[in-house]
């Protein structure tokens, strides 16, 4: 018999997942390994946000002090952000986001684009630290980083921030039926592990 002709739309199997974590969960440590499990660009608007400072673009004019102070650089700056690099040269079909959407606001733009090309995220990865947890884990990162936002202040005002505007979104991603909790606590390859065997569970389609 003859094989059979399947054809695969244009971005059919390609991951698109977001973390939803507080600070300190350990997204920025797991999500570069996971995208690049997955063949998919990793993007993290703190990264890129700091780049934009470094540079001192007018964005990056804008968001220095704000992020400095562990308060949310505002929604439409983000989202103009992060749709330029998504869609420009040309659009992405898949990736791992970090840091976005933070708020309600941006998680209805996003749904939006995204419905709008044919492409809404596939898993939102929250991963669950305790509380304690995070403070000690910053603690250990303070001691050798260069971010103004990592002293134990300005941590915690971040945590709040997390807990008003951006915890809402678990509920948010539970209802739309996309939310997948992963213990976040553990060895860095225990937490890798995990993420892995729960995206290699999805349905890419
Ligand atoms: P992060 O590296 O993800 O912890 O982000 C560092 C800082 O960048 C945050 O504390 C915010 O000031 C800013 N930031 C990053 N992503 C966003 C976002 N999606 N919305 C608003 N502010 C953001």
């Amino acid at each position: 018999m003859a094989p059979r002709e399947i054809s695969i739309p244009p971005g059919a199997h390609v991951l698109r997942a977001l973390f939803l974590a507080p600070p300190g969960a350990g997204k920025g440590t797991q999500g570069p390994g996971l995208a690049e499990a997955y063949e998919v660009p990793y993007i993290a608007t703190g990264d890129m946000l700091r780049a934009h400072v470094v540079e001192g673009t007018p964005l990056g004019l804008a968001a220095k002090s704000i992020m400095a102070e562990g308060e949310l650089v505002g929604d439409e700056l983000i989202i103009e952000m992060v749709l330029e690099r998504i869609t420009k040269p040309t659009r992405l079909t898949g990736f791992v986001l970090d840091g976005f959407p933070r708020t309600i606001a941006q998680a209805e733009a996003a749904y939006s684009w995204g419905q709008a090309v044919g492409s809404t995220f596939h898993a939102v990865l929250s991963l669950d630290v305790p509380e304690d947890e995070l403070i000690r884990r910053v603690e250990e990162r303070g001691k050798d980083s260069a971010r103004a936002d990592d002293d134990i202040a300005t941590f915690k005002h971040r945590l709040e921030i997390y807990q008003d505007e951006t915890r809402p979104l678990i509920e948010y991603y539970r209802e739309r039926q996309i939310l997948i909790e992963v213990d976040g606590t553990g060895g860095v390859d225990d937490v890798a592990a995990r993420l892995r065997t729960a995206v290699d569970a999805l349905d890419l389609t």
